[in-house]
């Protein structure tokens, strides 16, 4: 953990997010779409999974089937369209290498959207806000997409930042909070619902109304110890990281259920094929295990390998893809068999590979699966109980008692542990055993 090492020590963050993400990739590449209200649906155009501002303004909601939304569809002329998978994908993985030349410290957060670190940065820019300028001009100019820059000593005022941005156009899409007058932090925090924090959910929103905390400046008023006793130790970090101090370092936080996110960087560097292949099948097993759990399918997945930014005599690569799945699902088998697909295009021989890892896009409920006449892949039946049996087994005896050959036994590109404690509590094999003589 390095929570306690990051608390008191100045940190500056970047969120840079893309603005609707889906429908900005289709309006980069059918004009048309500009100004009028776009959604995009699920697979087998069933729910809508991406809303332009204008489709949000008349009333469509995220989720929503699409047969419902018919009249309202006519009468103001919406525009729908089917999910493009492997559009965004492509989409994503040029803003991320975009990105990438601004911070060698970056952490993407999902298909569209990434924290820069930009600490030890500062010389580089007149400010941190003309850095932002500067990101969302480029990415504008080299993909057509529109982005947003939020700015903050923390990550969550860096996401809480990068919302101002969005919403209010007199930032012209930079919202800086680490450099602006605590005048002016206060009366925006004190104009923004507390429901708006990365992190407080609905649920924990309506906590938070009944304890009187409505605006994001009470709930950054708040004493620690109280957040801490009412609401338990996340709530009290997320009031720190409101007050500017930086409790969660990169790649600390769970990705929304939006993506799954499953990568790691390696212990050592990796080269070949064989080595990333069997990274990228633990990755994909473990993010089907948490899509299951979920009780979620997904409709496409992105793998992505990276060399190490921080070593500058190697040469530097770094590439994603997203492969679209032939039908929704949720088994590992399938879910790695698209990753390995997809790394076998995108890998190149020759460069010293730093990590790897794996997205899962297009998660929906399970249960409002399609049924289909074609034959499915990983779904139905036989797979569902296959992986239910795979999950209890794992579940009972610890982690990747059961795994698919692909994901390998030897796993020497595994991040050095070498200093582990067993898993005394978690683990059958390491449980101590006592002998009585
Ligand atoms: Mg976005």
């Amino acid at each position: 953990m390095t929570v306690a090492s990051a608390i008191g020590t100045p940190q500056i963050f970047a969120l840079v997010d893309v603005n609707n993400f889906y429908v900005s990739c289709e309006r980069v590449f059918n004009p048309h779409l500009e100004n009028r209200p776009v959604v995009v649906l699920s697979n087998n155009d069933g729910c809508c999974v991406a809303r332009s501002s204008e489709s949000r303004e008349i009333g469509v909601k995220m989720g929503a089937p699409w047969f419902q939304l018919k009249e309202l569809a006519q009468k103001h002329n919406i525009v729908a369209l089917s999910s493009n998978y492997a559009l965004y994908g492509s989409m994503s993985d040029r803003v991320m290498s975009i990105l990438r030349d601004y911070s060698p410290n970056m952490e993407t957060y999902s298909i569209d959207e990434s924290f820069l670190s930009l600490n030890g940065l500062g010389g580089l820019w007149p400010s941190a806000s003309a850095m932002g300028q500067s990101i969302r001009y480029r990415v504008r100019q080299w993909t057509g997409l529109p982005v947003c820059v939020g700015i903050g000593p923390s990550k969550t005022l860096a996401k809480l930042a990068n919302h101002i941005a969005k919403k209010q156009p007199r930032f012209n899409g930079v919202c800086d909070l680490a450099s602006m007058p605590s005048a002016q932090v206060d009366s925006l925090l004190a104009n923004i619902g507390v429901n708006e924090v990365w992190g407080v959910g609905r649920r924990i929103g309506l906590q938070l109304h009944a304890a009187g905390i409505t605006t994001i400046q009470q709930l950054r008023d708040a004493a620690p110890s109280w957040l801490r006793a009412k609401f338990g130790v996340v709530m009290e970090r997320t009031g720190n990281e409101l007050r500017g101090i930086s409790c969660l370092a990169l790649e600390e936080v769970a990705p929304p259920r939006k993506q799954i996110i499953s990568s790691r960087s390696f212990g050592q560097l990796v080269h070949t094929l064989p080595e990333l292949s069997e990274s990228v099948a633990t990755y994909m097993s473990s993010a089907a295990e948490t899509l299951r759990r979920e009780n979620s399918v997904c409709e496409a997945i992105q793998v992505f390998v990276q060399t190490n930014p921080f070593r500058e005599q190697d040469p530097q690569y770094s590439k994603g893809i997203t492969i679209p799945l032939p039908n929704v699902s949720s088994d590992t088998r399938l879910l790695v068999r698209a990753a390995l697909f997809g790394l076998k295009r995108i890998y190149r021989p020759g460069f010293a590979y730093k990590k790897t890892g794996v997205m899962l896009i297009g998660i929906g409920p399970a249960a409002v699966q399609q049924l289909s006449l074609l034959p499915q892949h990983g779904a139905g039946d036989k797979s569902q109980r296959l992986m239910q049996v795979m999950d209890k087994l794992n579940g009972i005896y610890g982690r990747n008692t059961v795994s698919l050959f692909s994901a390998g036994s030897r796993k020497s590109w595994t991040m050095r542990r070498e200093n582990m404690s067993p898993g005394y509590t978690t683990n059958w094999k390491d449980v101590p055993v006592a002998h009585a003589r």
